[in-house]
C-alpha cells in the first residue's frame, strides 16, 4: 500500500473506540493498517477512518425541490437519515452542466477552473470548447485546478469515474484509475459499473468515485420541470440511486454516499431572444449568448446597443459584472456579457435557415441562482463521515471539495471554498 496522508484535526483519543470497532468490522479490508493500530494503541498516529470511501453522484438537471415534489423515496430517505439542504445547494454561475460538474470536483468557480460555459471560445478566439465534442472534452489544456481524482492519485489513492466532465482528459497527466465512458449507457448500467468497482479487492478498489447520471436533465429541458416526463425521469433517477444505495449497503464498506446535482431547471419564459436583433454581430464571434468582439470599438458598440435592448436581460462590460457571480476575469467569458434576469432563452444568433430549427425547449438553466432560484441543486449525503439529521442552509457548491477531501483524508490545495461551511456535516471526531 502507498503511504496515506494524515487526516487533519482528528481527535485521536476520542476516536479510539470507533477505530477499534472499525478494525473489527472491516478487518479484512484494513489488514494493512491493523498491525499498525495494534502496535500504536489508543494513541496511534494512524488516523481512524482512513479506509473510508466516497461515492459522489450527480443527477443531471435535478432541481432542489424535485425529491419532495415528485416523491423520490430514496433521496427523501437519505435526506431524513443523513445530511441535506432542504432549500437546495447553490450552483456556480452559469448554472450549466459542464461548469458545475467541474466546479463540484475542483472547488473552484468556473472562471478559476476554466470551464466557463458548456460552449465557449478560448483566449485565442479560434479554439472552441464544446462539451458535446469528445475531442475538446478530452483535451487537458482546457482544464485548470486539481480535480479530486488527480488529488487522490497524487496522494496514492485510486479513483473511478463515470462520465464526469474532465475524466477523459489527462489533467496534469493524470486520469482516474478506472473510467467508464459509454455516454449512451442508461443510469442503471452506470450504477452497476460503480458497484462492480466497489467489489474489487482492496488494492484495486477506488476510494473515490465520481458518477454522473443523466437524471432529469433531458426531460426537464424538453418538456419542462412540471411535466409528466420529468416526473418519470425523477423517479427513474431516484430508483438508480436506490439501486446504488442498496448495493453499497450489501458491501459492508465504510462508504460516504453523496448525491448532488449540477443545477436545477426553470420553466422557460417566452420565445427565444436573439441578440442579433439589437446589434450588428459582424466582427463578433459568438457561442450561445457569449460575445467575442474582434476590437474594443466593436465591444463598446455592442454594449451600448444591447444596454437598452430588452428588460429581460442586462448587459455588462465584463469587468463590471456583479462580483458575486465570480465571472469577470476570464477572456473565455467574452465581453460584453449578457446576464439574463428571468428564465428566458438568449442566443446571439438565430439558427441559420439551413440548420435544423432548435427544438422547442420548455425548460432552461444557466441562470444566476439568486435571480432564478429554480437553478438550485440538490444535496444529500449519508455514511460514516456524515452526522445524522443535519439540515443545511443553501450553500455554494464550491465548498463540497473540501468536505470530500476531509472524508478521504486528502490534503487539498487552496481553492475558492471554505472549510467551515460544511463542517456541520462531519461528526465531532473530525
Ligand atoms: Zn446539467
Amino acid at each position: 500500500m502507498l503511504p496515506k496522508p494524515g487526516r487533519r484535526r482528528f481527535r485521536w483519543t476520542v476516536r479510539a473506540a470507533v477505530w477499534l470497532s472499525l478494525v473489527l468490522s472491516f478487518a479484512p479490508f484494513l489488514a494493512p493498517f491493523s498491525a499498525l493500530a495494534a502496535s500504536g494503541g489508543a494513541a496511534s498516529p494512524v488516523p481512524p477512518g482512513e479506509d473510508h470511501l466516497v461515492v459522489l453522484v450527480s443527477l443531471g438537471g435535478f432541481r432542489w425541490d424535485y425529491a419532495v415534489k415528485y416523491g423520490a423515496r430514496t433521496l427523501l430517505a437519505m435526506a431524513a437519515g443523513g445530511a441535506s439542504a432542504p432549500e437546495g445547494m447553490l450552483p456556480a454561475y452559469p448554472a450549466d452542466t459542464a461548469p458545475n460538474q467541474y466546479t463540484l470536483v475542483t472547488g473552484l468557480y468556473p472562471e478559476h477552473h476554466g470551464i466557463v460555459a458548456d460552449r465557449f471560445y478560448g483566449e485565442d478566439r479560434t479554439r472552441l470548447f464544446d462539451s458535446s465534442d469528445p475531442a475538446a472534452v478530452g483535451d487537458a489544456s482546457w482544464y485548470g485546478g486539481t480535480p479530486l481524482w488527480v488529488l487522490a492519485a497524487g496522494q496514492g489513492m485510486r479513483s473511478g469515474c463515470v462520465l464526469w466532465l474532465g475524466c477523459e482528459a489527462a489533467i496534469g497527466g493524470v486520469r482516474p484509475s478506472l473510467l467508464f465512458s459509454e455516454k449512451e449507457a442508461p443510469d442503471t448500467a452506470r450504477v452497476e459499473e460503480v458497484l462492480a468497482w466497489l467489489r474489487l479487492p482492496p488494492a484495486e478498489r477506488p476510494r473515490f468515485v465520481a458518477l454522473a447520471l443523466a437524471g432529469a436533465e433531458e426531460a426537464g429541458v424538453r418538456f419542462g420541470p412540471g411535466s409528466a416526463e420529468t416526473r418519470r425521469a425523477v423517479l427513474e433517477a431516484d430508483a438508480a440511486v436506490g439501486r446504488l444505495r442498496r448495493g453499497i449497503a450489501a458491501l459492508h464498506l465504510p462508504v460516504d454516499l453523496m448525491v448532488v446535482s449540477d443545477h436545477g431547471m426553470a420553466e422557460t419564459e417566452g420565445s427565444p431572444i436573439y441578440l442579433q436583433a439589437y446589434t450588428d454581430l459582424g466582427g463578433i464571434s459568438t457561442a450561445g449568448a457569449l460575445l467575442y468582439p474582434g476590437s474594443e470599438a466593436a465591444a463598446g458598440q455592442a454594449y451600448e446597443q444591447l444596454k437598452i435592448a430588452d428588460a429581460r436581460f442586462a448587459v455588462y462590460r465584463r469587468a463590471d459584472l456583479p462580483k458575486g457571480l465570480h465571472a469577470n476575469t476570464s477572456a473565455r467569458e467574452g465581453d460584453p456579457v449578457i446576464l439574463a434576469l428571468a428564465p428566458v432563452r438568449i442566443r446571439a444568433q438565430r439558427p441559420a435557415a439551413a440548420e435544423a430549427p432548435e427544438p422547442p425547449e420548455a425548460g432552461s438553466h444557466g441562470y444566476d441562482s439568486r435571480l432564478v432560484p429554480q437553478m438550485r441543486a440538490i444535496f444529500c449525503a449519508e455514511g460514516p463521515d456524515v452526522r445524522r439529521g443535519v439540515r443545511l442552509q443553501p450553500f455554494e457548491n464550491i465548498h463540497l471539495y473540501l468536505l470530500i477531501a476531509e472524508m478521504l483524508g486528502l490534503h487539498p490545495p487552496q481553492g475558492d471554498g471554505s472549510e467551515g461551511v460544511l463542517s456541520p456535516v462531519l461528526p465531532a471526531s473530525h
